[in-house]
């Protein structure tokens, strides 16, 4: 039989080595390994020139804000900045579009929008907010479950005005819900009270420098928001994950709790390990404004040892543009006003191989581990994605490890022309993106996919036993 593609002269990893072999591809699906190519039938040859080649990247963490804020990001622009980043699958979440996803009606309606724009593929979070849990509506839950998202967000922050936050009590009554689907609840973990206080006090002594942002939300309010979420897991069982953690002492108390069997995990993102509040703040002031905030140099250099050691499970981005004329330097805006979210999905990978690769902080397969295999089995879409097996989607990110260059804010696909990493030196750049056996970018020609490739990832069933054995 003929084959579609063979990816040939391949660096796979296999544990921390690396083996050199032609990957073919049939119907979108890894179909076999080769190291001779002599008599075989292929329509397409690409050839990765020796370089690695992971199972492609997965974005669990967006903010694509399509329908509803199209003018900060769309699906179209979101995933050729994945493209072009070597993510091959995102994961979207449910709060920024109009209306936010938290019925399978709203999924559904989100879902027809964005059909024809993805260059990527895609999976979806489900959402449940303090306002279902007053309308009884709760049953909601179970129907995105049974409908393919892959877990679901609650914030004890009023981040998003279409999506409001969950009260203490009420994330507690989610909690209960979610744990019954046996799907992950994600927490956007800052403590309201501590972190609105603190805003005030210091508006009020008059600082509208740029780190009173990283002041204000302090390290406290992660603190005890991962204290009480994972005292919730261990009450109802429901699997815990700490989206976009900052902190190291997040990190400490998500290592302690794995100990105590308690079903933790967390992500972190390349902004936390790079950059830190005084000096990112200071220049960049609103342009690197996010919450939770940049912290600092040592709780850069924790969370890569946690990311090392597995006390943090994987690397999602947060990737939460916003229009720079009217939401982030709009006449009269200050540190305090204006909003917080910055691009990510277009640097993830680049940082993460040459900040922690090839720089030693990470090993070859918890390289591989970060950046696709952990996001697929924690959110079901193992091994479908994030495996080099066959049978596995023909999701490639060809990495040139060598590769000198500079993140370029108007080189960026992403709509929104701005981020603190702009200037930062790397080495090591993904260089071809193929997804299901179709390159969709590559490094000389850029984006070179179709709008509406992409297609929609459903959850596929794993089992908790099978999802604890290949952690
Ligand atoms: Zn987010």
């Amino acid at each position: 039989m003929g084959f579609d593609l063979v990816l040939k002269n391949a660096k796979i990893p296999q544990g921390n080595r690396t083996v050199d072999t032609h990957i073919l591809v049939k119907d979108g699906k890894i179909a076999g390994f080769t190291n001779d190519l002599t008599g075989i039938e292929v329509a397409e040859v690409i050839d990765a020139e020796n370089n690695l080649v992971l199972p492609g990247c997965i974005d669990s963490h967006t903010h694509f804000n399509d329908p509803g804020f199209t003018h900060r990001e769309n699906f179209a622009t979101g995933t050729q900045a994945a493209a072009a980043g070597g993510v091959t699958t995102i994961i979207d979440m449910p709060c920024c579009s109009v209306p936010s996803v938290r019925s399978v009606d709203n999924l559904e309606a989100k879902l027809e929008v964005i059909k024809d724009k993805a260059y990527v593929d895609y999976a979806m979070w489900g959402g449940a907010t303090g306002e279902d849990v007053r309308n009884n509506a709760l049953y909601n839950i179970k129907e995105q479950a049974d409908y393919g998202v892959v877990a679901f967000k609650v914030y004890m922050t009023p981040s998003v005005p279409t999506y409001p936050p969950a009260s203490d009590a009420e994330m507690l009554e989610i909690f209960r819900e979610v744990a019954k689907t046996g799907l992950p609840v994600g927490i956007h973990a800052e403590n309201l009270d501590l972190c609105t206080y603190h805003v005030n006090k210091l508006r009020k002594e008059g600082r509208f420098d740029g780190p009173a942002w990283a002041e204000a939300r302090l390290e406290l309010a992660e603190k005890v928001a991962i204290q009480m979420a994972i005292s919730f897991a261990e009450e109802t069982g429901a699997r815990l994950h700490i989206v976009h953690m900052s902190t190291g002492i997040g990190g400490v108390l998500v290592g302690e709790a794995k100990k105590r069997g308690i079903d933790v995990t967390a992500e972190t993102c390349p902004h936390y390990l790079v950059l830190n509040a005084y000096e990112s703040m200071t220049k960049w002031r609103q342009f690197a404004k996010i919450a939770p905030p940049l912290r600092t140099t040592k709780d850069n250099e924790m969370l890569w040892e946690q990311l090392a050691d597995g006390r943090v499970d994987f690397i999602a981005t947060d990737h939460a543009p916003y229009e720079i004329a009217t939401e982030k330097e709009a006449e009269g805006m200050d540190i305090w006003t204006a909003f917080p979210g910055i691009p990510g999905v277009e640097t993830m990978v680049p940082i993460i191989v040459s900040e922690g690769y090839n720089k030693g902080r990470l090993s070859l397969s918890r390289l591989v581990d970060v950046l696709s295999r952990n996001a697929a089995i924690h959110y079901g879409l193992y091994p479908k994605k994030g495996a080099l097996e066959i049978g596995s989607d023909a999701d490639f990110t060809v990495i040139d490890l060598d590769y000198e260059w500079t993140i370029d804010k108007d080189k960026m696909y992403t709509m929104a022309k701005y981020t603190p990493l702009h200037g930062m030196k790397l080495k090591g750049k993904p260089v071809k993106t193929i997804v299901r056996g179709k390159l969709v970018y590559d490094d000389k020609n850029g984006i070179v996919g179709k709008p509406g490739y992409g297609q929609f990832v459903k959850r596929q069933t794993i089992s908790k036993l099978e999802r604890w054995l290949k952690f």
